[in-house]
């Protein structure tokens, strides 16, 4: 079985209807013999376009109906491979087991669209889609908020195999994979994926980017058995810490690769660096450090702590003031000229980018740099110091470590 491989033949399902309009739904563990004897008997056409469809009953892919010629319905079926159609087979027959009302491919003539599975559960409609393949990020948006609008709770679930662990506690992410990150009730943030060949749920929580493309994160894997629909809502807490150690050599590692690529010239920030005589590999130990919500950026954490320093804290000396509206003037000011980006997460109710820059402020004041002195107004405590040559930057980092096993010590 291949697995990202286009099946051929045009577009295939697992939901029919009879030309007197009964619905034939696969999902159903119907017997061969019952479909074959069905077959015999029945014309099937498919419920979005009207064509013909052929009931296939090979033994080398799972049953399913083939249109006759292309299908006019392709919008509506896109990258439908062998996974695709196993694993929303599988998660399908899952819900059914709990005894949640769902339906396999089910299409809303209303809004146009079809997930791949439509079920309610406490009070709510939600429209699940199993996503094997890479579609276009506007498609998706546009998908999510059409849901969203006409009362669906929207739950994308990515292949497993879409995502790539690079080691340790490190995944590489797209754009495209933080399209399906989700809330869950509480508040805590995730990804879940889908293996349907090993038949695992993949959760990812805990997601702090240091790149754009790259992030550390907590990943758990959960049998498909021993999981409910709650689980999957609502995934348990992680208590998952990233290691500063780690996170350090991660952000090194990033920042020589970046400062020698060929483009790097050409990169306004590199540029703006420069015109602060400031260079990437010079910068104060505070800044580019973890933050939860980090991942509100599609920025990189080196670069917009950098921004918040020239803009909030570098022309500041210590006993002055600055107060949240600056700070929320300044990270706006650097959105709209498309220096920072906040990313786009169509799942969630909003982007509250401001979170992170709070989280920063919050481990700032905890390095002892600034002091909240009310609810909208910090104090600097401490000003960054620059170092002025790379053994003046490694005299830093140790005391800088110091300073975060303190806490870390305290946190526990
Ligand atoms: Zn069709």
């Amino acid at each position: 079985m291949s697995n990202s491989v286009y099946m051929k033949g045009g577009i295939h399902l697992l939901t029919a209807s009879t030309k007197a309009g009964k619905t034939i739904c696969l999902g159903n563990e119907y017997r061969k013999e019952t479909l074959i004897s069905l077959r015999e008997k029945e014309e099937f056409i498919c419920p979005i376009c009207g064509e013909g469809v052929i009931l296939k009953l090979g033994n080398q892919r799972i049953f399913h109906f083939a249109h006759k010629r292309g299908g006019t319905c392709a919008d509506f079926f896109d990258g439908e491979t062998e996974n695709h159609l196993e694993g929303k087979l599988q998660l399908y027959r899952w819900l059914i087991g709990q005894k949640i009302p769902a339906i396999l491919e089910y299409y809303d003539r209303e809004i146009q669209q079809r997930p791949d599975i439509m079920f309610k559960y406490q009070g709510h409609k939600y429209a699940l889609e199993y996503q094997c393949s890479r579609l276009p990020e506007q498609v998706f948006i546009k998908r999510t908020r059409t849901y969203l609008q006409n009362g669906y709770i929207p739950i994308w679930i990515i292949a497993s195999e879409q995502l790539h662990f690079k080691k340790d506690n490190i995944v590489s992410l797209a754009n495209f994979h933080y399209l399906f990150l989700r809330s869950s009730e509480k508040g805590s943030l995730y990804i879940p994926a889908y293996c349907p060949e090993k038949r695992f749920f993949h959760f990812l929580d805990t997601i702090i980017p240091f790149s754009v493309k790259n992030a550390f994160a907590h990943h758990s894997v959960h049998r498909l058995d021993n999981t409910n629909l709650q689980h999957l809502l609502a995934p348990a807490r992680s208590f998952y810490k990233i290691s500063f150690t780690k996170w350090e050599a991660e952000v090194n590692h990033f920042k020589l690769h970046w400062g020698l690529s060929s483009g790097a010239r050409s990169n306004h920030f590199l540029y703006d660096l420069y015109n602060h005589n400031l260079n990437l590999f010079l910068l104060p130990c505070e800044i580019g450090l973890p933050v939860p919500h980090s991942l509100f950026f599609q920025t990189s954490p080196i670069v917009w702590q950098t921004y918040l320093y020239f803009d909030v804290l570098m022309g500041r000396n210590q006993g002055d003031l600055c107060t949240l509206g600056e700070i929320k003037y300044q990270i706006n000011r650097r959105i709209e000229r498309k220096e920072l980006n906040v990313r786009q997460l169509p799942q969630l109710d909003s982007v509250p980018y401001m979170e992170a820059v709070m989280d920063y402020f919050f481990l700032l004041e905890r390095l002892g740099v600034l002091t909240k002195i009310s609810e909208t107004t910090f104090q600097l405590k401490q000003k960054f110091v620059i170092p002025g040559s790379n053994r003046e930057k490694e005299e830093m980092k140790e005391l800088f470590h110091q300073k975060i096993k303190a806490f870390s010590r305290n946190n526990k």
